[in-house]
């Protein structure tokens, strides 16, 4: 299926992708509105997520209701044959020595206070933690031990996509200036 419109043609991605592509082109105003804004909100870590997010419940409210107008039903939505796309990423090359010590140094422990996290155990028949980097490498952080935590699978996710991620980013800077 190819959509063509007032902006041009575009045939990737799944049904949904295609519906709010649709939905978009012809409102290209408000797409690089939100765009733009999530990008601002994403480099200054500023705290108006609330807005982008009413804003993105209006947009996904109006994509739902368009669906069902439309009398498309659930298992139309998505797409049974996922294509493929490369794309090129860039990656840091990481020591591994780093993460193995983090990992010894808290013995396998999630860093977050009281955190009643039970490690199960994992592939390489070690208990299972995850290293994060307190301060991103892509700001400029350092991959050293001292900018490293050991965090559980449910607060490495807390700390990259929660509410509360800043707070949990500064109990992991005060723990690192203090030991
Ligand atoms: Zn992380
Ligand atoms: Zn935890």
């Amino acid at each position: 299926m190819n959509t063509a419109g007032k902006y041009g043609k575009w045939s990737g991605g799944t049904k949904v992708d295609r519906e709010v592509f649709e939905e978009f082109q012809d409102d290209k105003e408000r797409l690089n509105f939100v765009v733009t804004k999530i990008k601002e909100e994403l480099q200054n870590n500023s705290p108006h997520y609330e807005d982008i997010f009413a804003d993105f419940g209006e947009a996904e409210a109006k994509k739902i209701e368009r669906l069902t107008k439309e009398g498309w039903t659930v298992e139309e939505i998505g797409n049974t044959e996922p294509s493929i796309q490369y794309r090129t990423i860039k990656q840091y090359d990481k020591i591994p020595t780093v993460s193995a010590i983090a990992k010894l140094r808290t013995g396998f422990k999630c860093e977050i206070i009281d955190c009643a996290y039970e490690p199960f155990i994992g592939l390489y028949n070690l208990p299972y933690i995850e290293v994060h980097h307190i301060i991103r490498l892509a700001d400029g952080g350092e991959d050293t031990l001292k900018n490293v935590a050991c965090l559980c699978p449910k607060h490495h996710r807390e700390i990259h996509c929660g509410k509360n991620k800043e707070n949990l980013k500064e109990i992991l800077l005060r723990k690192r200036v203090a030991s």
